[in-house]
């Protein structure tokens, strides 16, 4: 999970919620993104919308960005067939609650590595965050079953990847051939700090840098970050976030302490130590 600090959040200002949706069209269907606000953590949903059918991927985390990405989905006129779920955080799952209430029809699923992960710690997610994310007691949250295969929409198939190694061990990024485009979920992010606490070792960054090699040899022209920070960035977003893993092992090679690293992550990374990202990192890197 990714919350912002103080200071992020009035930088950005209501930036976010004026943020104008990407849509790329092809054989009559349209890909649109959907980024929350500050409090969401600037979170993709990735929306394809066909003649008749809509299919969303991550359902955002709080209650009130998820209720206005249900809204872009009703403006679309088409019916919500499918809501798919690309790994465990709560800021890509808490919104299933207001999603399954406002489209009882549709299907939530996820890959089944990640929907066995989901079956042991989603419910329990759910009811220890619902409260401080806007959900109400007794909302409704589904759990995603699996999924064995492509994401499908009219006859439209969108290859789901498999598990792979990003600000967690198993996310499945989708490519969207048809687009030209990759979904490419929390394995990259643009313009924002990286959220790190459950990758520190060696080799769940060797892992997650394979992971980028991995989404670059796709070589789709269009990438969906997981995250997008409120301002613009230049250049690739597997590039920011090959360098921004390079800066935390800068940062984490200087440091003794959780003092030293936090200095080190401002100077090197720009982060802010008082960031949740920066905290969860410092608590993870030196426990005491
Ligand atoms: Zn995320």
């Amino acid at each position: 999970m990714l919350l912002l600090d103080r200071r992020t959040i009035l930088q950005a200002g209501g930036a976010a919620l004026l943020t104008p949706s990407l849509t790329w069209a092809a054989n009559k269907r349209a890909l649109e993104t959907f980024t929350a606000s500050p409090m969401g953590a600037f979170v993709h949903s990735t929306m394809v919308v066909g003649e008749e059918n809509a299919l969303v991927i991550d359902a955002q985390l709080t209650q009130a960005d998820a209720t206005l990405l249900a809204d872009q989905i009703e403006t679309t006129g088409k019916r919500l067939e499918t809501v798919f779920i690309t790994h465990l955080h709560p800021d890509h799952l808490m919104g299933i609650a207001v999603l399954s209430a406002r489209f009882p029809d549709a299907s939530f699923v996820a890959h089944p590595v990640v929907a066995e992960i989901l079956a042991q710690v989603g419910p329990g997610m759910f009811d220890a965050l619902k409260g401080n994310l806007g959900f109400a007691a007794g909302d409704s949250w589904v759990l995603p079953t699996a999924l064995d295969g492509d994401l499908e929409l009219e006859g439209e198939r969108f290859k789901v990847l498999d598990p792979m190694v990003g600000d967690t061990a198993a996310i499945t990024p989708i490519h969207m051939p048809q687009f030209n485009a990759l979904v490419a979920s929390d394995v990259v992010y643009s313009g924002l700090g990286l959220y790190i606490a459950e990758t520190l070792t060696a080799e769940a960054f060797a892992g997650w840098r394979a992971s980028l090699d991995a989404l670059e040899a796709v070589g789709a022209e269009k990438l969906i970050a997981g995250h997008e920070g409120p301002v613009p960035m230049e250049g690739s977003a597997i590039d920011f976030t090959r360098t921004y893993l390079d800066g935390w092992e800068q940062a984490l090679a200087e440091s003794t302490d959780r003092v030293s690293l936090a200095s080190a992550m401002e100077r090197i990374l720009g982060a802010d130590p008082e960031a949740f990202f920066s905290v969860e990192a410092l608590k993870a890197a030196y426990p005491e």
